[in-house]
């Protein structure tokens, strides 16, 4: 630990270097000690939104000059960072909240910065994605970030075609005037029997964790419109955690029911699968009922 301090204090009056920063995704006290170290030291902090950074730096005392980097003039600022780069300065990137470059801007900068020779050194802090997995209770350890669906319908509705098969737990950000049709549409792609964990205003004060199945998910917000309100994470179950619901549970099922008694199929299919038994013995009932 003391030796990674020195060796960032050394690194730092020496050597030009861009630090990819973390910031909080509402909490401003969820920032990381090393995060304000670098945010003091550095010469010049790359911001997405200068009032926003400024509110945070202004919080912790810090008075390093901003620069604007977002999606409009992202070419422009990043040859403004790399000449300052070669001129020896150090640099810090943020965005408004989370962490860089992912579902915000940063990573043309990062490359830019990569390919003109300079050092890149992140420093973790908060995410809203992987803030929302560690509280859903979702025991799949693979997880998919997909980060905003498609704003439109038709465009949605494909993307989310293309992810329903997927064993994995599919990771979305939404905004608020669209989270009720796109929980319609998962609803209808992906299966109403999914578990879903709606998470909304994470470490802020209206912090919610709602876990339910898809088909119960819309009803739920519309009961209250609060529950549309603010920022969300919506994690959804994977197909092989549902795997009564894929084509891949019947097929496996259909043809070990040709062959096998019940029981003696529903152990194979859990095997094959990696499905849940109880949901697998359920669909084997009903296969076997429609056969009769
Ligand atoms: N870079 C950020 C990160 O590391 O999570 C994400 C930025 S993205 C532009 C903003 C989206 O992230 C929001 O629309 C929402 O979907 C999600 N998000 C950010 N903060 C959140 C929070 N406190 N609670 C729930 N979702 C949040």
């Amino acid at each position: 630990m003391e030796h990674a301090e020195a060796h960032e204090q050394t690194r730092r009056k020496g050597e030009a270097t861009l630090y990819v920063v973390a910031t909080p995704i509402g909490n401003l006290r969820d920032i990381s000690l090393r995060a304000l170290d670098v945010l003091k030291s550095v010469d010049a902090i790359a911001a997405e939104d200068t009032r926003i950074t400024r509110r945070l730096l202004d919080h912790y005392g810090i008075a390093t000059r901003l620069i604007a980097v977002h999606e409009h003039n992202e070419r422009r600022a990043v040859k403004q960072a790399i000449s300052l780069l070669d001129a020896g300065r150090s640099l810090a990137l943020v965005c408004d909240a989370g962490t860089p470059a992912i579902s915000d801007p940063g990573a043309l900068l990062v490359s830019a910065v990569r390919a003109a020779g300079h050092t890149i050194t992140p420093v973790p802090g908060a995410n809203a994605a992987i803030t929302a997995l560690a509280a859903s209770g979702l025991e799949n350890p693979h997880f998919l970030f997909f980060g905003f669906p498609p704003a439109k319908p038709g465009a949605r509705r494909h993307a989310l075609a293309a992810l329903a098969a997927l064993p994995y737990t599919l990771v979305f950000y939404e905004a608020p005037h669209r989270i009720t049709e796109c929980l319609q549409d998962m609803n209808t792609i992906l299966g109403g029997a999914r578990r879903v964990v709606i998470a909304r205003e994470l470490t802020k004060t209206f912090e919610s964790i709602h876990v339910s199945t898809l088909a119960q998910a819309v009803p739920w917000l519309e009961a209250d419109p609060n529950r549309r309100r603010g920022e969300f994470v919506v994690l959804v179950e994977g197909a092989a955690a549902s795997i009564s619901d894929s084509r891949e549970g019947r097929d496996t099922l259909e043809l070990l029911l040709e062959e096998l008694p019940v029981r003696k199929a529903v152990d194979l299919a859990v095997k094959l699968t990696g499905g849940r038994r109880n949901e697998l013995y359920k669909l084997a009932l009903s296969l076997k009922g429609n056969r009769k």
